[in-house]
Parts: C-alpha cells; sequence; structure tokens
C-alpha cells in the first residue's frame, strides 16, 4: 500500500432491528452521514453479532457473498433486499495467514448477515465496496476475542475499514414497544460504558460482568456486546473518539454508534 493511505478508523454500529433501514430516521440519516465522511475504504471487514461459530473462527472468502435474511417474521419489504457487494478472497487469505492469536479458516458458506448488510445498505448503498465477514466464536471468553481483535490492526494501515455490528445493551425479554426512551439501568450502563471508552478502561469493558447488574441486565448474552471489544481491541492512543448516533430502542437496545478515527484525519462527526 501506498503511504498516503489514510488510517482507516473504526466504526461499531448499534444496529438494532433490521426494520431501522425501512424507513428515513436519525438512524439511518447518522449511518449515512458517517459514511460520507469517512475515506473511501478499499474493503470492509465486518464483525457482526450474528455470526457465531462453535469452537473455530471463519473468515468469508467467496467472490460474491450471498445476503442472508437471518431473521424471522418480519416486514415483507427486508426479505426482497438484496445488497450485492463483492467479496474479497485475498482479503481474506491475508487475514488467514497474518492472525496467528487464532487459527482462522476461510469459510464459502456464509455471506452477509444482517448485522452487516442492514447497515452496510444504508451506508454504502452502491454496494461496490468489497466485504468480508468474520465470525466469533462464542466458545471464547471476551478476552481472546479482544487480543484475536488486536491481530487485525494492520487492516487499518492498509486501507479497510473493520466495522463491529451489533448493541451495546440488547434485552429482547425485557423490551417494551413502543418505548424510545432507555429504562433506567440501560441508559446507566449506556453511559458506563462511554465512559470506560473515554478512560480507556478496555480492561472493565472485557471484564463487563464485574460492571454490576446494570451490566447483566444489558447484556444477557454477550453477541452483541462482543462486537465492541473487537472495535476497542482496535483503537489506538491517538484515535479521537465520536458517537455519531446514539438512543435506545424499545427501552432496552442501545443504538449508540461510536467511531474511532486518527487524530490527523479526523472529519466532522458529531460526538
Ligand atoms: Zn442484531
Amino acid at each position: 500500500m501506498t503511504d498516503n493511505t489514510p488510517t482507516m478508523p473504526v466504526a461499531f454500529i448499534g444496529h438494532g432491528s433490521p426494520t431501522v433501514i425501512l424507513s428515513d430516521n436519525r438512524y439511518t440519516r447518522a449511518w449515512r452521514q458517517l459514511a460520507e465522511n469517512l475515506p473511501r475504504p478499499k474493503a470492509i471487514l465486518v464483525i457482526s453479532a450474528h455470526w457465531l461459530t462453535r469452537g473455530k473462527t471463519l473468515v468469508t472468502a467467496m467472490q460474491q457473498p450471498r445476503t442472508i435474511h437471518d431473521f424471522g417474521r418480519m416486514d415483507a419489504r427486508l426479505f426482497e433486499i438484496e445488497y450485492p457487494a463483492p467479496g474479497s478472497p485475498e482479503l481474506a487469505q491475508q487475514i488467514e495467514q497474518q492472525v496467528s492469536h487464532t487459527s482462522i479458516a476461510l469459510d464459502e458458506s456464509w455471506g452477509l448477515d444482517h448485522g452487516a448488510w442492514c447497515p452496510l445498505s444504508v451506508m454504502y448503498p452502491q454496494a461496490d465496496i468489497p466485504i468480508i465477514q468474520l465470525s466469533m466464536d462464542y466458545t471464547q471468553p471476551p478476552a481472546e476475542h479482544y487480543a484475536l481483535a488486536q491481530q487485525l490492526a494492520f487492516l487499518r494501515s492498509e486501507g479497510v475499514l473493520v466495522l463491529c455490528s451489533g448493541n451495546i445493551i440488547h434485552n429482547l425479554r425485557l423490551m417494551q414497544l413502543p418505548e424510545e426512551h432507555g429504562f433506567g439501568w440501560a441508559k446507566r450502563f449506556d453511559q458506563a460504558v462511554v465512559d470506560g471508552i473515554a478512560g480507556n478502561q478496555s480492561g472493565s469493558l472485557m471484564d463487563y460482568a464485574g460492571l454490576g447488574e446494570d451490566a447483566t441486565l444489558s447484556i444477557p448474552t454477550n453477541e452483541h456486546y462482543l462486537p465492541l471489544l473487537y472495535a476497542l481491541a482496535l483503537a489506538q492512543p491517538e484515535d479521537v473518539v465520536s458517537y455519531p448516533v446514539a438512543g435506545f430502542a424499545y427501552g432496552a437496545i442501545s443504538m449508540r454508534s461510536v467511531l474511532w478515527q486518527n487524530a490527523a484525519y479526523t472529519v466532522n462527526c458529531r460526538s
């Protein structure tokens, strides 16, 4: 890569329900704006809450990943959406070769799950940037995910955007429709995470179980939270942190997105 390749930011997107993308709203506007403000990526690596593997870590290596409609009964329009972005077998191979912490295998069967294509279809509607996905091995503790993610740091200097897609708070059992305000515990934990990010407290964010009952309610299962740890592991001390959008859905889902951006390339993003 050339010397003038900018250090790519790292993004965490709080994706929420797939139905978010069916209307123009503050989240879709923020995601679109975010993409417009970023340097154009050569490729995107997505780490999504919706690709969990048991005892192994996979990276998609097909030329043309399929669009996976991995949700139950939903608005029929969602099933008609295709996101025909190409894959990047070369990038998948490079990751497989460069990451030594964990053995990563090439995958030909996954594609793009809704944790990937929902935000991407808003951010990059042309679907003309190569996309690959990395699975999360759900048998591994948070510290292992963090250590693996640290070895993906080379991607930032090679023009690849790492897009981590989940939700800081995700408790489906406690959701209440149409509650748009966060419940007390959700607001407190959302703020605790912001404080943790500001204080570079990756250790306590990784060890979230020690953060008390608010954390227990916010992270009943950790698949939506883990992508945040991948983003934290890729953050560098010289990054500027901003929050392109924040808010709550159904009281129990945090829609907060986070951006880490090299100070030299910081663009206007609302904090
Ligand atoms: Zn999700």
